[in-house]
């Protein structure tokens, strides 16, 4: 089967044309004729709810993407809407007053209502079109199967179809090209591969604060990248000069999150080192991936290293010392409440009533050993809080 990507058909040359049957609430036919909208394996047009239909319309107006549309070329003459069908019935229904969007004062607003500007809008907007070849059971098989795992392209590929223009040319030259010699050095922070735009896409999740769709939108008509790439080295220099060692942990790490978190506080990237090294060596840090962000934010959320907790023996075997002792003495068999002065003093719990406590915190040099193990009410445990 052959597939060809095509972005320059526009909406106005689907809407050449097009025939709708509100009888049978099907699409017909757009392009001039040449496109047949309901081929036999197409469900009933479904979008037409004053939501679906709405929302594509919507997503016309503020740019953001339609996804893939498949047709299958039956000749030059003769294309079938393969998917795409309830995005392409709505376009043509807007387009030929069929139904009204509320504009932003809340009127509902039909396409012949809008503004020239919008109408052009609308009608100027390229579709993103694979047009497929090959013999019907292919056809049939691999409908079935976009249908089930998705399509061939990732988020940021289309995303760069659909936002075509002079700033993602550039982008891409800059964070998609194998030939930069500065990708070996941001592999040691992003994950994935600059051929699959997975550095494009860092790069612009990093600049938009996770706002990729509307930052290509906004940008796309412009013929320079400078912020996009003055934010990405600024998170890179500033990793970079803060962590002296590269650890393969760090791969695909949030750091710009960490940079818009931490860039104002003062590192000594001597002592960064040693602290990275120190919990590197500690058997008990569990993650990894979290000693960046651990001493970033000063060695107090040890919930990001996922420090190893005593086990339950050790738990058990501390437990009855404890409560023994307790026992003998007429106090409480948690040591806390033993020298409190509420009724709890010689309060005996259960096991499962309290909790493990390192009696020299982890985060001070402290083992996850029985030895400095100790058993607290849960109140108390809670209280001692994170270490
Ligand atoms: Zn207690």
């Amino acid at each position: 089967m052959k597939t060809t990507l095509r972005t320059d058909i526009t909406v106005k040359d689907i809407c050449e044309g097009f025939v709708y049957n509100e009888l049978e609430g099907k699409g017909l036919f757009g392009l001039s004729g040449k496109l047949t909208i309901q081929p036999e394996y197409q469900r009933n047009y479904i979008y037409a709810d004053g939501q679906k239909d709405v929302a594509v319309i919507d997503s016309i107006l503020k740019g953001y993407p339609l996804g893939l549309i498949y047709f299958n070329k039956v000749s030059d003459d003769n294309l079938e809407v393969l998917d795409g069908q309830q995005r392409i019935t709505s376009i043509g229904r807007y387009v030929n007053n069929k139904f009204a969007i509320k504009d932003e004062n809340g009127m509902q607003q039909y396409f012949s209502g809008i503004a020239s500007t919008k109408q052009e809008l609308i009608l100027n907007t390229p579709l993103l079109i694979y047009e497929c070849e090959g013999t019907e059971p292919e056809i049939k098989n691999w409908f079935r199967t976009i249908n089930i795992v998705g399509v061939p392209l990732n988020n940021q590929e289309i995303n760069n179809a659909v936002f075509s223009g002079p700033f993602v040319t550039l982008a891409k030259e800059e964070f998609s090209n194998s030939q930069n010699s500065n990708i070996q050095k941001w592999s040691a922070y992003i994950s994935g591969s600059a051929n699959r735009q997975d550095y494009l896409e860092r790069a612009l999740d990093w600049v938009s604060k996770s706002q990729i769709v509307p930052y290509m939108s906004i940008h796309r008509y412009e013929s320079n990248i400078n912020e996009l790439k003055n934010y990405f080295t600024s998170v890179i220099d500033w990793v970079s000069s803060v962590f002296k060692d590269v650890e393969s942990e760090m791969r695909g790490l949030e750091w710009g999150r960490f940079y818009e978190t931490y860039r104002k506080k003062p590192y000594n990237p001597q002592k960064v080192s040693e602290q990275v090294k120190h919990l590197y060596a500690d058997p008990y840090v569990k993650n990894r991936r979290g000693v960046f962000e651990y001493i970033l934010g000063g060695l107090n959320d040890t919930k990001l290293l996922d420090v190893r907790v005593f086990d339950e023996a050790t738990k058990k075997s501390v437990y009855t010392k404890q409560t023994k002792v307790a026992e003998e003495k007429g106090i409480s068999n948690c040591p806390l409440c033993a020298i409190s002065n509420n009724s709890n003093k010689t309060k005996i719990w259960k096991l499962k009533e309290m909790d493990a406590d390192h009696v020299t915190a982890w985060s001070k040099g402290g083992e996850t050993d029985i030895k400095n193990c100790e058993m607290l009410c849960k109140t108390h445990n809670r209280a001692k809080g994170n270490k």
